[in-house]
């Protein structure tokens, strides 16, 4: 099963939760935002998007749970 993390950067407060959790795929930037490393902008939405498998999955939920302004989502793609 494959899942896509959209991110929606614009909104991202640098609170760092996503990093500490994940620097596999997370990390602020100098900027005070983070990046998703790997993620494509979807120039129709202004959002980040990563396809992630399975093995990926349990930790990128726990890093949606701790972004303090839920701008990090994940979705299950279609098979
Ligand atoms: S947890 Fe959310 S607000 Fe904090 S740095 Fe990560 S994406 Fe940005």
């Amino acid at each position: 099963m494959a899942y896509k993390i959209i991110y929606d950067k614009d909104s991202c407060i640098g609170a760092g939760e996503c990093e500490a959790i994940s620097k596999k795929f997370w990390k602020v930037d100098r900027d005070g935002r983070a990046i998703l490393n790997g993620a494509k902008l979807n120039e129709e939405t202004g959002n980040y998007e990563l396809i992630i498998g399975d093995g990926d999955l349990k930790e990128q939920e726990v890093v949606v749970g701790s972004c303090p302004i839920a701008c990090i989502k994940l979705e299950k793609m279609k098979e």
